[in-house]
This record gives C-alpha cells, structure tokens and sequence, in this order.
C-alpha cells in the first residue's frame, strides 16, 4: 500500500505544497514542531533513508539545502535545524525546523496547533522566497 507521503506526492491528500521537481518534494509538517517545520521526501518510496542509493541520497539533501534556505529568509529563525526521525510514516524524509532556540527543537514538545489560514499563509511565504532564488 502506498505510504501517506506517496498519497500527498500523488495529490490524493492535501498538504501545504512548498515546492518539488522531478524527483522530491517539500510540504509543511501538519503537526509541526515551530512555524515552517517541512518535510521533505523523495519520490522514489523507501522505508529508511539510508537505503537510498547514493545519487537520491545527495539529491534528496541538495533539495533539502534549496528548501532550507528558502525557509530561512521567509520565517523569523536563528537557523534551520535538520533531522531525521522515521519512527512514524515508513517514507524516507528529512524534517527542517526553523528555531531560535534550543529547546525548540525537541520532538518531545508539544507540537503547534495552526489554522488551516496560517498553514497557508505560511506555505506561501516559504514558497515565494524559493521562487526568488
Ligand atoms: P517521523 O516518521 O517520526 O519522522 O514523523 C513523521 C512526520 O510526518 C510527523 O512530524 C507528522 O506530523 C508528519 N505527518 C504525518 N502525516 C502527515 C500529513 N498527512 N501531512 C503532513 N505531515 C504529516
């Protein structure tokens, strides 16, 4: 059965699309960690990261690099933190946390609740500043 990152690439579940090209795509995390937390996949769908081949791995993290930078410039953040989990959707993806602070950055933390208009808002703004690289 196709994971839930496979349905949103697909477009069968919505999700707040920040970007993609040929072979990844970025959309907002629905229960993120801080403001602009992304999630960013590759198309191929493999379990565990580091069971992609060499050339997906490097370019899953050169669109990560691309998306990233974009965050930075469009969300109020010291940096962009990057981390791998796994442990929830069975779909290689690497989370960007946009934070200040430390404690930010902890999964334990109870994660934000946004409206549907602030997810957007938010995706837009992300999304702008990566059209203008
Ligand atoms: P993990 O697999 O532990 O790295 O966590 C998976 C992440 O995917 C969590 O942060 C979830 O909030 C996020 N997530 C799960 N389903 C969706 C969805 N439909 N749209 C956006 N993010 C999702």
């Amino acid at each position: 059965m196709a994971s839930v990152f496979s349905k949103i690439i697909a477009g069968d579940i919505p999700c707040f699309k920040i970007a993609e090209n040929e072979n990844y795509f970025a959309f907002l995390d629905i229960n993120p960690l801080t403001k602009g937390h992304t999630l960013v996949v590759p198309k191929v769908e493999i379990d565990y990261i580091f069971d992609l081949n060499d050339e997906e791995y490097l370019g899953l993290h050169q669109f990560a690099k691309k998306i990233a930078i974009a965050i930075k410039k469009s969300m109020p953040c010291e940096r962009v933190g990057v981390c791998v989990m796994g442990m929830e959707v069975p779909h290689a993806h690497i989370h960007l946390i946009p934070f200040s602070a430390m404690h930010e950055m902890n999964f334990a933390n109870q994660k934000l609740i946004l409206s549907k208009e602030e997810m957007q808002a938010i995706c837009l703004k992300i999304n702008n500043a990566f059209l203008e690289e």
